[in-house]
């Protein structure tokens, strides 16, 4: 931690502009910020779950009353449209009821008899929860683990990405009024923060980001065995099979391509079209591309803000060369324009398994696709990666489609739609995509320990 710079210096990938630097969290400091939540979360342990519920309530309208002020800072610092910023800050706000109901399941004890042995199961908070988030949805991806963690009795630590720390601000502001006081931590800086936050004396850290940190986040939490949900990239496979609604296809194609400047891990990132449809389908897909409006993110009309920084873009620019220099078609060719880390959209024809942009996650706006000779093809395609987040699978509805879909490895599959958690499910990775997962009952359990409370039965 002695390596962390003194601040960071956000910039504005709309303009290219630097913005106001914040100063990083010191080492003194984050064991503060750590023993206070410590010291807060005994007394929030024994707070009945109708109370916090209406603290999480309160979280929710502070950000309904700022959500402008929000969004405007979410697009500022990373460049998302501000429509879909909106869209960001309002559905976490949405999404409190849910989360206080799956709490409710989960804290309920679980009682069970067995040869004279009356067993209950109790769920106890884990303690302090490190939370570290990534920039690409810099609002929605910690609230979702902070609002668990807290709703389950624990405190937390909060570590916004450091391309978004004044966003970061603004979740803990709306958090801190709505909890106890030093229930909610916030400190701010880069990798180096993040490491000393997995070596202080959290009992777990809910990680959302890539799997090389995700990987360090292990190594060093092995020493203290502490408890991880680790929320990690993606490669998602988007199936197109005979008989399946093409228009409806494609535009599922282009939007979950594009959104966010395809900075989603479960972006549709490989769209792999059976050779009877691949013709049709890909026309449509390259006339929607088309007519994406392209621009400045502050703009209302906007739906391609810039990437998010001159890094990721250079990053994605690599992957659109090697698949040139490979022999990929470009039905549409993106350009990068400045000022800012603006690059329109491509749609790639033709990739091959060796090209980086088949392989490696693309946090950009790219539409791949490949095309397979038949179902089995197009399955081990899909399942071909090292990742498994999410999925979905496109054809005529009814049982072959259901069984196709039981043959993909990812942690979330979509059946003629996206991927979705609603209805109960959990947000969860497959193979290297994650560890543990979030949202649903089983979900709020990974904030919990169970205990086996064994007493003799009559
Ligand atoms: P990243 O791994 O570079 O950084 C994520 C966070 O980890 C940042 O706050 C960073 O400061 C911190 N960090 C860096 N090194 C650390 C270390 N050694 N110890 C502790 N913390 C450290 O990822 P990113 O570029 O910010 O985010 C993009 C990635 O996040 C993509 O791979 C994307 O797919 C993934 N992501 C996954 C989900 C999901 O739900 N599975 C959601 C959003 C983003």
């Amino acid at each position: 931690m002695t390596a962390a710079p003194e601040f960071i210096r956000p910039t504005n990938p709309a303009t290219g502009e630097a913005l106001a630097p914040v100063a990083c969290t010191s080492s003194e400091e984050l064991q503060q910020i750590v023993a206070r939540a410590r010291a807060a979360q005994g007394a929030w342990a024994g707070v009945p779950l109708a109370e916090r519920a209406e603290r999480a309530r309160a979280f929710a309208a502070a950000l309904t009353r700022d959500l402008d002020a929000i969004a405007g800072t979410v697009t500022e610092e990373m460049g998302k449209p501000i429509r879909e910023a909106r869209a960001e800050v309002k559905n976490v706000a949405a999404r409190i009821e849910t989360f206080i109901a799956a709490a409710g399941q989960a804290l309920a004890d679980e009682e069970s008899v067995e040869a004279g042995i009356r067993m209950r199961v109790r769920w106890r908070p884990l303690g302090v929860v490190g939370v570290i988030a990534p920039w690409n949805y810099p609002i929605a991806t910690p609230a979702n683990l902070l609002v668990s963690a807290l709703l389950t009795g624990n405190a937390v630590v909060f570590k916004p990405s450091e391309f978004t720390p004044r966003t970061g601000e603004r979740l803990h502001a709306a958090l801190a009024a709505a909890f106890p006081e030093g229930l909610v931590g916030l400190v701010q800086g880069a990798g180096a923060v993040g490491a000393a936050l997995v070596e202080s004396a959290v009992d777990m850290i809910a990680f959302t980001g890539s799997i090389a940190t995700g990987q360090a986040i292990m190594r060093s939490a092995a020493a203290g065995m502490k408890r991880l949900v680790l929320e990690l990239g993606g490669k998602d496979p988007m199936l197109v099979l005979p008989g399946a609604d093409l228009e409806a296809a494609a535009r599922h194609a282009v939007t979950e391509a594009l959104r966010n400047c395809g900075q989603v891990c479960v972006a549709v990132e490989r769209i792999i079209v059976h050779r009877d449809i691949a013709g049709e389908f890909t026309r449509r897909v390259a006339e929607l591309a088309r007519q994406v409006r392209a621009g400045d993110p502050r703009d209302e009309a906007c739906e391609l803000g810039p990437l998010s920084s001159q890094r990721q873009r250079d990053l994605v620019l690599a992957q659109l060369a090697d698949a040139r220099d490979k022999g990929a078609t470009f039905l549409v060719a993106g350009e990068a324009r400045g000022p800012g880390f603006y690059l329109t959209p491509s749609v790639v024809t033709d990739l091959k398994p060796d090209m980086t942009l088949a392989r490696d996650e693309t946090f950009g706006p790219v539409v791949a696709v490949q095309v397979a000779q038949d179902v089995d093809q197009a399955v081990n395609l899909a399942n071909d990666t090292r990742y498994g987040l999410g999925a979905s699978v496109w054809g005529a509805p009814g049982p072959d489609l259901d069984a196709i879909a039981d043959r993909i490895e990812a942690g979330m599959v979509g059946v003629n739609r996206g991927l979705s958690t609603a209805a109960g499910g959990p947000w969860v990775g497959w193979k290297m995509s994650g560890l543990g997962y979030t949202r649903s009952v089983a979900g709020m359990r990974q904030f919990l320990q169970p205990q086996s409370q064994a007493r003799r039965a009559g």
